[in-house]
């Protein structure tokens, strides 16, 4: 019999209490070739993700036990790097920011397409591979430094986590410091996607990156609007 040697495979804990998605999520993702596991309650998905160590959570916010995004901030506290992906029947655009503020690294709207939540895991997983393959990549934006791998920004003793969506609009804006970048490439070379998620998935992005980023986000000094054609950094 032969011996093969498949790399381990990717763990992905859901916490969730509905039943029917639950099973859909499950299905679909040991199918692609992940190894799943779920929990219907927040404590029970903390407990889960300490001792099992997933290497991406899918946390849903309404839970019976607790807010999701409570869960997320105990679970960000204490694992700074595992990806959160939020699963969210709110549509509003306030919950998801609050979500991203909260830790989380992205999020997808019920109802959604399992085919669409693997891509976003998917696209997770191989930005973290491109980041362990560029250790310690730093820059600079106004006084902050930006640590590419341990995904934080810092200046003085102040310090801030990136998640992955955030590091990777810095990194294209800084690749191409000075010049306009439209939504559509942002979309394009962030999200890999041209259709979903829309452009202002971009636009809320900004405004979160400049509410870190910028001493005063109403008159930013490094995140430019050019208005009608996207965004420019002024490092
Ligand atoms: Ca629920």
């Amino acid at each position: 019999m032969e011996v093969s040697e498949e790399p381990a495979k990717k763990r992905i804990l859901v916490i969730e209490d509905e039943p029917d998605i639950v099973r859909g999520i499950r299905d679909a993702l040991t199918f692609e070739g992940f190894e799943v596991d779920a929990r219907g309650t927040g404590a029970e998905g903390l407990t889960a993700a300490m001792d099992w160590a997933p290497d991406c959570v899918l946390l849903d916010l309404m839970l019976p036990d607790d807010n999701g995004y409570r869960v997320c901030e105990t679970l960000r506290q204490r694992d700074e790097t595992v990806p959160i992906i939020i699963l969210t029947a709110k549509a509003q655009e306030s919950d998801k920011i609050r979500g991203l503020d909260a830790g989380a690294d992205d999020y997808v709207t019920k109802p959604f397409s399992v085919a669409e939540l693997i891509a976003r895991i998917n696209a997770i997983f191989r930005r973290q591979a491109r980041m362990s393959s560029h250790p310690d990549e730093t820059f600079n934006i106004g006084s902050w430094q930006i640590n590419a791998r341990k995904h934080v920004m810092a200046k003085g003793r102040a310090s801030k986590r990136l998640t992955f969506y955030e590091l990777e609009v810095l990194k294209l804006l800084r690749e191409r410091a000075d010049e306009t970048v439209s939504r559509d490439e942002l979309l394009e070379k962030v999200w890999g996607m041209q259709a979903s998620p829309t452009s202002r998935t971009v636009d809320n992005f900004i405004v979160k990156l400049r509410r870190k980023l910028e001493e005063d986000q109403k008159n930013p000094r490094h995140i430019l609007t050019v208005y009608g054609l996207g965004y420019k950094l002024v490092p």
